[in-house]
């Protein structure tokens, strides 16, 4: 194990509220990717009334519009620490309502917007239809360059100047069915739509993430060492055949 002895501190925000469709599997593929190679994580739960505290990764999963309304002024009121923390290399990832949130607002149907934290310059809308099921992404940033996951949203997101998309959707919706985009990223904060949960179906993303974290933390990219993913690639495939 090549990267024995480093160490990475990892928050979950708000997991009671925020943890549709298996999310949580984002956080054991981290936990475990990291233990695997003998990388010691800190790891944080952060619930309503805890401080946020500083981390190298902060992850946050779906939640249905009532989850995001008891999550949304709590998270605000984090919202300077945590642009502070993005400034300084922080790594994000939110799911679906956690991503909708990491823009400057959610508008709900029928009732008033949901503040955002503005980690990113993207608005979500809530959409006439819900957008369900497999999701298929080109991406420019990875290798293999296909993401995959599942998503199941009525949400409308729209990226603005600066905020770049995970990238195109092949098959599915992503964030608004229209602009052919799926995700959103600025410098280390990633969006994504795609539940399933996201990480155990595409190691590579979980990978780039982590070694983003290290590097905020060490202050130079470290290399991962490989490790045996033939189940995870296998599902990853399996849904990528599915596809097309
Ligand atoms: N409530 C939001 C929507 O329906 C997010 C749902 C989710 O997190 N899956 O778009």
């Amino acid at each position: 194990m090549e990267n024995m002895g480093l160490k990475i501190s990892i928050a979950h925000l708000y997991p009671r509220l925020m943890n549709l469709y298996g999310d949580l599997g984002n956080i054991i593929t981290l936990k475990k990717r990291c233990e695997w190679r003998g990388i010691e994580v800190e790891f944080s739960e952060i619930n309503s009334g805890d401080n946020v505290g500083v981390h190298d990764l902060f992850f946050i999963g779906g939640g249905q519009d009532r989850q995001q309304e008891d999550v949304a002024s709590e998270l605000f009121s984090h919202k300077n620490e945590l642009i502070t923390q993005r400034d300084d290399g922080a790594v994000f990832l939110g799911i679906c309502g956690g991503y909708q949130l990491f823009g400057h607002y959610y508008k709900p149907h029928d009732k008033d917007k949901l503040p955002g934290i503005s980690l990113m310059n993207a608005y979500t809308v809530a959409g006439s239809k819900r957008f369900i099921g497999n999701v298929t992404v080109k991406t420019n940033f990875l290798t293999p360059n296909t993401l995959v996951g599942f998503e199941n949203h009525s949400g409308l997101t729209y990226l603005e100047e600066g905020c770049e998309p995970l990238g195109v959707v092949t098959v599915g919706n992503g964030n608004n069915g229209k602009d052919g985009f799926e995700g959103g990223r600025y410098k280390n904060v990633f969006g994504t739509y795609l539940h399933g949960s996201l990480l155990p179906k595409n190691p590579h993303f979980a990978d780039y993430l982590i070694e983003l974290a290290l590097e905020k933390r060490y202050g130079e990219r470290i290399s991962l060492s490989p490790l045996d993913d033939k189940y995870e690639w296998n599902a990853h495939e399996s849904v990528v055949a599915k596809a097309y």
